[in-house]
């Protein structure tokens, strides 16, 4: 491998890390850019492997992964593992990707949430603080929470000025719903979580980066329901409507998919997330939102897209009625609330690492329901074939 240099001309050290939460959708993208890409070492903390397994097993009858050794899984639930400490220690960075992060759990498992998002990184937190360890936290966009604009009335023209929806890392305030709308217990413990870093930083001086994920989809993401995941499971968005869409049923468009959402290839958020790791001096001490501004669409704009990416993909024609109505209520259960726009502001990620996103929405939809349908459409039909008990 060639000498790889960082953005300032430095050569980059190969370094180990610990990657908590390894086995999910970003963490699988990272352990394959961090394998393919680069010589650092990872310590893969989780409790599942599915999605990092083809990193690990040997290709059958071929050579072995030019990586083997590089990349290691650790299975360990963080609440309650003491080897935690040791792995913290025996590496040079810790990422903190794990957290329950699918709405549904929001309003209906809130417990679970919060002490998913706050109390089970507190050790992390902590170990990273007394051992001098750098630390990159997975915070979320929806600590902003509601847009200042959505407050005003809707044909008010403060609504269409950037400073009434832009979400900005050092200005923003996080405008979160109500106690009783359990949707925004996630956003409130990754809040104090961010705020407890932060503070850490400032105390113990703590060397760590925050990154605040914009809706980032792609392959790998969340699960297909009765396939690889619980029957009565609710994923995020991409999931839900890709399940839609190979079972030839409408897609579900809750409270009229009048929200906002911008979303990123996932493989382009990768790329900056690399950046974080091999340009320290440039991320310490940072919080960075990472999204794709220019990907916006209403949720029923996206159902349409999807709906016509994935009939070209298919070659099968799209539904008479390719979306229905429902009502959060009925969707999501009592206490869901929604973010109604998501902008990210990428001046400091652009200061600080020059990283933009390159991929289109529709680039980035027609290669991951290829994905989709390669990966799911075969287990679906013969699924469907079954006869149901009565
Ligand atoms: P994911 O659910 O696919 O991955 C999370 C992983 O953490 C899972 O593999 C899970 O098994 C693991 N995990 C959870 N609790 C654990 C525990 N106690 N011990 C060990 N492992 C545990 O989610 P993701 O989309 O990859 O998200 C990763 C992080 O990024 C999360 O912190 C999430 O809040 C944040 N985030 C992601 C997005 C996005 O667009 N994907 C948006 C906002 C925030
Ligand atoms: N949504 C929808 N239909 C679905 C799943 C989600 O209309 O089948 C909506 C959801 O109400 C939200 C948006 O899609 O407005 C994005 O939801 P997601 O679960 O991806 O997470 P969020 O962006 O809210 O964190």
């Amino acid at each position: 491998m060639e000498a790889r240099l960082d953005l300032d001309g430095n050569p980059i050290r190969p370094i180990t890390i610990c990657m908590i939460g390894a086995g999910g959708f970003i963490g699988s993208h990272l352990c394959e850019k961090l394998m393919t890409e680069t010589p650092h070492t990872v310590l893969a903390v989780d409790v599942y492997n599915d999605k990092i397994k083809h990193l690990m097993e040997q290709p059958a009858g071929g050579q072995p992964h030019p990586w083997v050794g590089r990349i290691q899984f650790h299975r360990l639930n963080i609440k309650n593992d003491s080897r935690l400490e040791g792995l913290i220690k025996m590496s040079d960075l810790t990422i903190n990707l794990a957290a329950i992060c699918t709405p549904a759990d929001y309003n209906t498992r809130p417990l679970d949430t919060i002490y998913s998002n706050f109390i089970d990184a507190l050790p992390v937190v902590r170990y990273c603080s007394e051992n001098d360890k750098r630390l990159i936290h997975f915070s979320t966009c929806e600590v902003y929470g509601k847009t200042i604009g959505s407050f005003l009335p809707k044909d008010h023209p403060l609504r269409k000025e950037p400073e009434f929806y832009v979400l900005k890392e050092d200005l923003s305030p996080c405008i979160l719903g109500p106690i009783e709308k359990q949707r925004w217990s996630y956003a409130c413990a990754k809040q104090l979580t961010e705020r407890l870093i932060y503070a850490e930083g400032a105390e113990n001086g703590l060397e760590f980066t925050i990154v605040r994920p914009f809706n980032w989809i792609g392959p790998r993401m969340d699960f297909i329901p009765g396939v690889d995941g619980p029957s009565e499971g609710v994923p995020r968005v991409l999931a839900c409507f890709s399940n839609n869409l190979l079972r030839r049923e409408p897609l579900k468009l809750v409270d009229g998919g009048q929200s906002l959402r911008t979303f990123v290839y996932i493989k382009d958020a990768i790329e900056a997330v690399l950046l974080m790791i091999e340009n320290p001096d440039r991320a310490n001490g940072h919080i960075f939102n990472v999204g794709n501004p220019n990907n916006e669409v209403t949720v029923k704009q996206l159902a349409e897209i999807m709906t016509e990416v994935y009939s070209k993909v298919s070659g099968e024609p799209p539904l008479e009625v390719p979306t229905i109505d429902i009502s959060s209520e009925e969707f999501y259960g009592e206490g869901y609330d929604d973010s109604d726009r998501r902008i990210p502001d990428m001046t400091i990620i652009n200061r600080q690492l020059g990283w933009n996103p390159k991929t289109s929405l529709h680039d980035l939809l027609y290669s991951t329901l290829t994905y989709q349908r390669k990966t799911y459409a075969e287990a679906i039909k013969r699924m469907m074939a079954k006869p149901t008990a009565t």
